[in-house]
């Protein structure tokens, strides 16, 4: 008996020790390997596993990108940890020995920025541009809420990573030229977040829209509104861009905007009809599923879809009064 509370009592008094010796240990590098596709000249993106952040992937799962200009590279989504900044460094490293001079975050999720970390440790002078609100969010706290779910997720793959954000603003109508490109900003309204910035590079015609839109995945839309996405979209199509890069899934052409735009509007569409038949979400969702067959296949679309059509009747009600 003397002997077991012992052991229980070593447990419990050794468990904190060691496991705060595993937290401050820093994840391992990530272990697949990844290719930097080449989209034009100057533009490559490493598309990311279509796939929700955890242990296999080590959290990598957005389409970090980067462009080579006159006066050094410019990182759009470095990626979701220190160790997918990393990674993204070497794919630069890759292509061209010139330093990092500034990262795009297309919006507030940190599958999409918490990789600054590792460029900023490399060039501490380079440029981190954001939505303003992103910054406040971030100040707010948001940007350790991300460190913590990225760590939950991959069970402590990312270990390591600290919040590095983005603290130059930058909104819509603005456009920022370094060395020979010029990056033109665009924000529409609260759309997939309140912080979404797409990013047109106008000199290789490639429209950045983060997670605006994605290819081949459901994703979420809690922290945005429908109306505003749809709006978004509208305004990336009618940039008309030669190349389209989702925040997810592949790179294609207009179509990658079109074809979101189209799933986002029939479910909204779709659930304002059944609302005003005074059908309740629950009884909706089976008749908006039905119209969703070409999505249906998209990754998270069984587990997702039901949050979607919530989510879009509060949102049709809201609007109703
Ligand atoms: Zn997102």
């Amino acid at each position: 008996m003397l002997k077991q509370l012992f052991l229980i009592f070593s447990i419990l008094t050794l468990m904190p020790l060691s496991v705060q010796a595993e937290v401050s240990k820093k994840g391992p590098p990530l272990a697949a390997e990844y290719q930097a596709d080449k989209i034009t000249d100057a533009v490559y993106v490493i598309h990311g596993p279509v796939a929700d952040p955890g242990v296999e992937n080590q959290g990598f799962m957005n389409n970090p990108a980067f462009v080579l200009t006159d006066a050094g590279v410019v990182v759009i989504d470095p990626g979701s940890s220190v160790q997918t900044g990393e990674m993204v460094i070497q794919k630069i490293r890759e292509v061209t020995d010139q330093p990092v001079v500034a990262t795009f975050s297309s919006h507030i999720h940190g599958d999409h920025w918490l990789g600054n970390q590792a460029i900023r440790q490399v060039w501490p002078d380079a440029k981190l541009y954001g939505h303003p609100n992103l910054i406040s969010l971030v100040e707010a706290g948001e940007g350790q809420t991300w460190i913590e779910l990225m760590l939950r997720l991959t069970e402590g793959a990312t270990r390591g990573t600290t919040v590095v954000a983005a603290d130059i603003p930058i909104n819509d109508g603005d456009s920022i030229s370094i060395g020979g490109k010029t990056f033109a900003i665009h924000h529409i309204a609260k759309a997939h977040t309140t912080s979404d910035i797409m990013v047109h590079v106008v000199e290789d015609d490639v429209l950045f829209l983060g997670d605006n839109a994605m290819n081949a995945r459901l994703g979420r839309i809690d922290d945005g509104s429908y109306k505003g996405l749809m709006s978004a979209l509208n305004k990336a199509i009618e940039i008309n861009s030669k190349y389209y890069v989702p925040g997810h899934g592949h790179t294609g052409g207009k179509e990658i905007a079109e074809n979101f735009l189209l799933l986002i509007s029939t479910i909204y569409e779709a659930v304002k009809i059944e609302y005003e038949n005074d059908l309740t979400d629950y009884e909706i969702k089976p008749i908006v599923v039905k119209q969703l067959d070409q999505w249906k296949d998209w990754q998270g679309f069984e587990h997702g879809i039901g949050k979607f059509v919530s989510l879009a009747y509060i949102e049709v009600e809201e609007d109703a009064f």
